[in-house]
This record gives C-alpha cells, structure tokens and sequence, in this order.
C-alpha cells in the first residue's frame, strides 16, 4: 500500500503544481475514444499489473486529461478545491472503510460525524444533540450527512412529507400536496417531487421579483389561495443561496409566514449555508433559525471533497421520521454506547463523510474557512465591479456570493459561442446560466489560488474569442 500511495502522492504533487503555475490548461476535452486507448483501460481491467512503472504511466495519462480544479482559471462550478489535508482523510476513510450508518460498524466515523454535524446545527442556531447517554429532556435539532445536495434535498422533503401528509408512506400521496418554490430553485427540487411521487407539476412557482427572489409580501396571499383550491403545502422551498446568480432569499420574513400559517419551510443552502461560518456573511442567512430544515453541502464551500452534503432540522424526531410512519424512538431511549445515523438517510452502506469535512475544519482550525468564504465573497465583488466597468460588458445582478453572471454585449447566442471557445481554448473555465430571461456567462470563484489577475485575464481571453468569431462571421 505504501509503494501504490507514494507514486499517487508524486504524480498529485506534480498535478496540482503545475495547475496552480498555470502552465497546462485548465481543461482539455480529450475524445473518450481516445482516452480509452491512452489509458490502456481494456488491458489492464484483464490482465492487470497496474503496479509500480505501469501505475506512473496510468497516472500520467490519467491526470493529463484531468479537469484541473487548482488552476486559477477554474470558475466553472461550485465544486471545492479541497483542503490539502482532507486527501489524508479520504485515504483513511477508503482504508478503513468504516461504513457507519450503524454505530457499531464504525464507532469513530459515527462519533465524527455526530460532532460535525453538531457543528453546523450550532451555526444555524439550533440546539445540537446530546451525546448519546447524556440524560437530556430538551428538544433539540439533528442532522445526517449524505452523499450530495440532490439527496439531500430529498431527504428533507421526505420528512415534510410525513408532517403534512402523515398517512402518506404507507398509502401513497394525496393527490392535492404541493411545494412551493422559487422557480429558479435546484432542479434536484422538481427531481425530489418527481421521486417522491408528487409529481413535478405540483411544484408551483412561488412569487419571485425580477431577479427571481421571493417577495415576502406577496408568498403569503400565495399560500392561501393555494389552500382555497383545496392544495395541502407540503412545504415551501426557499434559496440560501440559489445556484444561477448566488442570490439568497430573505429568509425572516419567508420563515415567518411559514411559521404563522403553519407551513414547512425548506431551505436549500447546498452551496450558500456555509455563509453562516463567517462573522461578516452569516447576516445573509438571518432568519435561518426559523426554518424546519436545512441542507448544506461540505463539498462546495467548506474545502470538503465530494460528496458530503448535510440535512439538517430543527427538531430531530421530523428527520427521525423521515422514512418511516413511526419513528418515536429518541436516541437517548436506546440502549447502545453510540447513535446509528440509518434511519436518517436513503443509503444502507453510508461512507464515514465526516472525516473529510472534520479534516477540513480541523487542520487549520474554522476560522481558517471563514477567512476562505470572505476572500471569496470580496473577490466577486471586486471582479463584478471590474467587469461592470468594461464598456463591453454588463454584470447581472450585484453578487451577494462568490457566484457572478455577466455577459458580452451581444444577444444569447453569442454567450454561448464565446462559452464554448473559450473552453476550447482551455486557459479560463467557465460556465453558462439562464436568469432573468437570459442567457449569461457565468463564474463560480470557488478556488483560492483564483485573483484579479485572473479575471483580466478571463475578460481579454473572451475578447479573443469574439474577435475569431466575427472574424470568422466576416469570412463566412
Ligand atoms: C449544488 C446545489 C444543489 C445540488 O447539490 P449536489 O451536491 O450537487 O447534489 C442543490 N441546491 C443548490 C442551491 C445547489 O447550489
């Protein structure tokens, strides 16, 4: 093992060097076809002897047509560069492979996991949960970590399921349950009620200003009228932040006319909750107290490798019940030294995705990652005012994240033309949303080595590409 790990580590050395250098692309879109054989895939799955030099030159080539998130021109999408020292604890997990959705299966995975997710509910604001053992009468919140935001979100609205629709797990759905949600809410949402049996029609739009935010004042005439055409809410879906243009919801408001009418509320921070690790960001999430639960990816902004993504909710016996009718069990009932985390979460055999973000959070210590989430925060600002004042282009909204839509003076065609050039070239990756309407180019700052230097870079390198294709339009 150690042999096979020491040529790993070397040829990832040499990887992430040369990415934070900027010297190779970002990219490169290597066809399949040709990997393949690069790689020597057939030989190898039937012959073997992916040892020593073999095992360099596999790397070599794989890494070669690696996407490389280290390189600052990497903007594309909301995916960690982890921390240095999370691989150490992926190479633990992968050793050890501590499956732990049952206490006994690995008692250290549980115990971290238990920790970090008592980490976040006391960033939320909610309780966290005694350790098992611990005499506790008081309510408090709880939380699962799983493998993304996607299952994340439907293990939440399961929950809701249950309070609105209790009969619902046993006979099916009523055919009048409804969510309410932003229409520029995660497609993993449609998906969500699409699983669950809803179906993504009853997935009605909530009302949105301009820049696709709920409007407060107008969500609670919504859900009452909702309720006059004999609709059941299972819960409305509010952004924290959403993923098009990084715009977060208001949420006290939000929150406080689900809690007056009785209404689940959802929150959907997969990529903008780890706000709340920040003095200075965490007033973008006021109000997030109030909700029912919560989810929360580690693998976006907390530095975590993927997948690990946290549910979260306020009362703990809702997630509890999440898949099943009867749930009254209370941890501190049970008679076992530890917590067993499987009825919480879909999957059976559940990986220890704790150690990574404990990894994260512990080598450098939180404040650590709060500084990490303000630079961020404060280089999109910074890029948004830069790119604003070029006369040939225009910033959608004003960033409330590190997520930025832009685009070129030009109709949405041309957004998509220079996105593709400009993978093509390979030095800047970026990506492509709809908001407002529109088609714009889009920036995820997700990687610390990214600076300003960068994002002229990425400005002249679009310029490029537009020149080739009016040049081009002007041949043709
Ligand atoms: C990324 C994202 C998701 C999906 O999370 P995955 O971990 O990619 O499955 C859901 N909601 C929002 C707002 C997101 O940004």
């Amino acid at each position: 093992m150690r042999n096979t790990c020491e040529i790993a580590t070397a040829a990832l050395e040499g990887f992430i060097a040369a990415a934070r250098e900027r010297d190779l692309p970002v990219l490169q879109q290597t066809p399949m076809a040709e990997l393949s054989d690069q790689l020597d895939l057939t030989r190898l799955i039937t012959k073997g002897g992916l040892h020593g030099d073999t095992l360099r030159q596999f790397l070599e080539t794989y890494l070669a047509s690696a996407t490389r998130l280290h390189h600052p021109g990497n903007m594309a999408h909301q995916v960690a560069i982890p921390a240095p020292g999370t691989a150490a604890a992926a190479l633990v997990d992968a050793v050890t492979n501590n499956v732990m959705a049952i206490y006994e299966m690995g008692p250290s995975a549980a115990t971290v996991e238990f920790a970090v997710i008592n980490w976040m509910l006391a960033k939320v604001g909610w309780t966290p949960a005694p350790l098992p053992g611990a005499s506790s009468e008081t309510a408090c919140a709880g939380g699962t970590l799983t493998s993304g935001g996607s299952l994340a979100n439907l293990t939440a609205l399961s929950a809701a399921r249950q309070r609105a629709a209790p009969d619902a797990w046993q006979q099916g759905n009523p055919d009048n349950l409804i969510l309410v949600a932003p229409a520029g809410c995660h497609y993993s949402i449609k998906r969500a009620a699409g699983i669950l049996g809803l179906g993504c029609n009853a997935v009605k739009d909530a009302p949105t200003d301009a820049e696709g935010r709920i409007i407060p004042d107008q969500l609670k005439d919504f859900i009452l009228e909702q309720r006059q055409a004999g609709n059941v809410i299972m819960a409305v879906v509010a952004n924290a932040c959403a993923t098009a243009a990084g715009l977060y919801d208001a949420l006290r408001p939000v929150a406080t006319i689900c809690r007056e009418l009785d209404v689940w509320l959802h929150i959907d921070g997969a990529h903008g909750a780890s706000a709340l690790v920040s003095a200075t960001h965490r007033h973008l999430l006021d109000g997030v107290d109030l909700a029912d639960s919560l989810i929360w990816d580690a693998h976006k902004m907390l530095q975590t490798p993927a997948l690990c993504a946290a549910v979260l909710v306020r009362d703990h016996r809702d997630l509890d019940r999440a898949f099943q009718q009867d749930a009254s069990y209370l941890f501190h009932d049970k008679d076992q030294p530890g917590f067993d985390f499987i009825h919480r979460t879909v999957e059976c055999t559940k990986a220890g995705l704790g150690l990574k973000l404990f990894f994260a959070l512990a080598t450098e210590g939180e404040q650590a990652i709060a500084a990490f989430i303000d630079r961020q925060m404060a280089l999109c600002v910074q890029a948004a005012g830069f790119i604003g004042a070029q006369p040939d282009f225009e910033v959608a909204a004003a960033p409330q994240s590190n997520i930025l839509c832009f685009r070129m003076t030009g109709d949405d065609a041309l957004q998509l033309t220079l996105r593709k050039k400009l993978t093509e070239r390979g030095n800047c990756y970026i990506s492509s949303t709809e908001f407002r309407g529109r088609r714009w180019l889009r920036i995820s700052l997700m990687n610390p080595a990214t600076a300003m230097i960068d994002i002229q870079t990425l400005i002249a390198e679009i310029r490029v590409c537009a020149h080739k294709n009016a040049s081009s339009l002007a041949v043709a």
